[in-house]
């Protein structure tokens, strides 16, 4: 290993000598962020031992098996934000994938959180992607304040993620619509991006074989009933020449994304310029595998083997490339399997206890002209100013007589209580709350379902299980570090999402003033040395 000076110098001054291996490893050119959508810690527990490729490969740097995203509304948006700007969602604004704002300049007051709605025309459904409400600087941002020689680059299946990672400065961002890759007008011009949406045009073309699943992935292939949606459980991903759709919501999907994130850096010769360069990336199949089929069945098995197999093929390139680069993978949250797979396990939620069903039997009871509820849980313009308290009470009274729910917060009592911090695992669900909210932006009352609950009343094709809950099967996702430089750790502290900026940028000697963040630096460096200012 060769040393950096800056760790030589360290090593002079210490009184006991270090040896090569607990000195801070020496800068990246390139640093390669990768989120998995819905990758949740009990998926890559699960899966560990079966990983044979670019999984095995970051197993075996520096491990964080069951990691946080601390706060409590679990939904990608969020989670996609926190893992670049070292920020919770209380901090960087991005509070859920859509919220309320009854001020918004336009008719559709839902506000989707990678919009910018000030754009003329735009609507929740139909936007310009934007990171405009990110509040925070992310990585990426940093370091080209810091250097703009710096490169940053976002390529995602989801427009969020591409915004969430990329940040507000990023030279290219990518997602996928419509059957191709995009980015919005303004955006630099890649002529790699037209030959990737060419080969991905070509392979949509042609059928799919199913998948052939290695025996302990065929041992989970059973089908389980879920109401309209049929069945799930078995499924191969076979798929008809010319469906973009299904293309898009399966392992091929992540392996397009690798794909066009490899042609950038070749393009563009990532991790080959003066300054350290970032390429984030969002794989985002998991993540619809995951609410297509749920958590346990062949298919997610499938999904991950595949993942596994594509992760191996862009790190050998990037190996074969000559590059010096470090990787973080992690995930924007957890899931929780479908209640019908194991009967007994969980259910699904009722229909009594949802927005539109307790705004109804409030609007009832209190005689107000329409349903007391919007969204999830704002209250709606037309309970008057001097009834809102009365209608979040009896919203409350007939939440607490329900047997799914486990506890209901106001708005206000979550904002009284401070931001939290320490050890995420003994967070109290107010304070898990507490770092998701927003005084502009979150709902009028928080209601917490109890931990099996699924929260998809009536289940249809397409979505049958889910996640965006303040419980741990949400909350917990793997946080892998590794470099040639690092050496392997297992490690049980209890790291979160939002330390990864941070760390990340200790590694490239970026200052990041620890009053800006939530997260810390994490030390990699065993015995002496660290990493860490
Ligand atoms: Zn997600």
């Amino acid at each position: 290993m060769r040393l950096p000076i800056a760790a030589l110098l360290a090593l002079l001054c210490l009184t006991r000598p270090a040896d090569a291996q607990t000195v801070p490893p020496a800068p990246p050119k390139l640093i390669v962020a990768i989120s998995v959508d819905q990758f949740s810690a009990a998926l890559f527990r699960e899966y560990r031992p079966h990983f044979t490729g670019g999984l095995r490969r970051l197993a075996g740097g520096i491990v964080f098996a069951g990691a946080f995203q601390a706060h409590g509304t679990t939904e990608t948006c969020p989670g996609h934000a926190t893992i670049l700007t070292g920020a919770h969602p209380a901090r960087n604004g991005i509070v859920a994938n859509y919220w309320i704002d009854f001020d918004a300049p336009r008719a559709d007051k839902r506000i989707y959180c990678a919009e910018d709605e000030r754009a003329p025309g735009s609507t929740s459904g139909a936007y310009r992607v934007s990171e405009f409400h990110l509040r925070v600087p992310t990585l990426g941002d940093r370091m080209k304040r810091a250097d703009p020689a710096s490169r940053v680059v976002a390529v995602a299946g989801k427009d969020r993620a591409a915004a969430m990672l990329g940040g507000h400065e990023a030279d290219q961002r990518w997602w996928w619509k419509g059957g191709r890759f995009v980015q919005n007008h303004a955006d630099a011009p890649a002529p790699v991006a037209e030959q990737v949406n060419a080969a991905v045009a070509a392979a949509i073309a042609v059928a799919r074989a199913p998948l052939t699943p290695p025996p302990f992935c065929a041992a989970k292939a059973k089908a389980v009933a879920v109401g309209r949606a049929g069945s799930v459980g078995t499924f191969r991903f076979e798929r008809a020449a010319g469906d973009a759709a299904a293309f898009a919501r399966g392992p091929e999907m992540d392996a397009a994304t690798l794909t066009l994130a490899a042609g950038l850096v070749h393009q563009m010769q990532l991790g080959r310029g003066p300054a350290t360069d970032l390429l984030a990336i969002g794989l985002s199949a998991t993540d619809y595998v995951g609410h297509r089929y749920g958590s346990e069945g062949v298919e997610m098995c499938l999904q991950l083997m595949s993942l596994d197999s594509d992760l191996h093929g862009f790190f050998t390139l990037l190996d074969r490339l000559g590059l010096d680069y470090a990787v973080v993978l992690t995930a924007d949250h957890g899931s929780l399997d479908l209640p019908e797979r194991a009967p007994g396990s969980g259910e699904r939620l009722d229909r009594a206890a949802t927005p539109g069903a307790v705004g109804d039997a409030v609007a009832r009871q209190l005689g107000l002209p329409g349903p007391a509820f919007v969204g999830d849980w704002y209250l709606a313009s037309t309970v008057p100013e001097g009834r809102r308290g009365e209608a979040l009470a009896l919203a409350r009274q007939l939440l607490a007589a329900h047997p799914q729910v486990h506890a209901t917060h106001t708005a206000d009592e979550i904002a009284a209580t401070p931001l939290p911090s320490g050890d995420p695992a003994g967070w109290s669900i107010v304070q898990r709350l507490r770092a998701s909210y927003d005084a502009q932006r979150s709902p009028d009352l928080f209601v917490v379902h109890k931990p099996e609950v699924t929260a998809i009343p009536d289940p249809g094709e397409g979505y049958v299980a889910t996640h965006g809950t303040v419980w741990d099967h949400d909350r917990k996702v793997p946080i892998l570090f590794w470099s040639p430089m690092l050496i392997a750790q297992q490690r049980d502290d209890h790291a979160m999402t939002v330390d990864i900026m941070p760390t990340l940028a200790s590694l490239i000697g970026l200052n990041v003033p620890g009053e800006e963040i939530d997260g810390r630096c994490l030390d990699l460096v065993p015995g002496q040395g660290s990493n860490c200012p």
